[in-house]
């Protein structure tokens, strides 16, 4: 299945991005940029390689093009189709970029954040959120596998051309979502890290979309046991 989706480098970066200061190697001061661009550029890269894994089928036309854009203040990820620019928009929360060794202390997230939320103090419950998420980096190999599946999960809404049609029943919504995990766990290949990521999130990060257009997060990490098990059923029987 030949890839009709053509894909460009994004170049707007959010301003806010630049002034962040965080920790880096041990030392205090202002962000290394070029350490953003490397971020910037293997979260390209991976989107690219799942576009690439997954094949775009025709649904998707050849006038649309696959941006990233990195969102500071959104929490989940998420992929739709912009009709005015004619291109396809996956958009990242900018925590995607960082890895645990970006951040070594563990209140550090929680000032970057403050930083990015325009210098005010953060609220207990955005507080919360961000150790959360300094869980989630806290094993920089399994986050940077979960970053890979939920990438592969924003191009499975591509790939089935859910983007096109954005305004489904919410059981619909939840159907495509399972979906989704599922096709994101075959060519990811990383369901065990979205297990932990799930896990972590569904436990400490209320997202509004929960249980309405998207499964409930103790859901999502139940099919995707079941997905490993019979994973492993399947390969324990190819072996034997
Ligand atoms: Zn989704």
């Amino acid at each position: 299945m030949a890839s009709s989706i053509k894909l460009s480098r994004i170049e707007d970066l959010d301003i806010s991005f630049k002034s962040l200061s965080i920790i880096e190697e041990g030392r205090s001061g202002k962000c290394n940029l070029s350490i953003i661009d490397q971020r910037m550029e293997s979260i390209y890269q991976q989107a690219l390689a799942a576009a690439k894994n997954m094949g775009i089928p025709s649904i998707v036309t050849d006038k649309l093009d696959l941006n990233v854009n990195f969102k500071s203040l959104q929490i989940s990820p998420m992929v739709g189709y912009n009709p005015k620019k004619q291109r396809i928009e996956l958009e990242i929360p900018f925590l995607f970029l960082f890895k645990k060794s970006d951040i070594i202390e563990k209140n550090e997230l929680g000032r970057a954040f403050e930083k990015v939320f325009c210098s005010r103090v953060l609220t207990a419950e955005e507080f919360k959120t961000s150790e959360a998420l300094f869980e989630f980096l806290s094993d920089d190999e399994a986050a940077e596998n979960a970053k890979s599946f939920i990438l592969h999960h924003e191009i499975a809404h591509i790939y089935y051309g859910d983007i096109l049609a954005p305004n489904v029943s919410e059981d619909n919504s939840r159907k495509r979502e399972k979906r989704a995990d599922i096709t994101a766990a075959r060519f990811s290949g990383q369901a065990a890290a979205a297990v932990r990521c799930f896990t972590i999130v569904g436990e400490h990060i209320p997202l509004p979309n929960d249980g309405t257009t998207h499964p409930p997060m103790p859901e999502r990490v139940a099919y995707l046991q079941t997905y490993l098990e019979n994973e492993e059923k399947a390969s324990d029987n190819s072996s034997s």
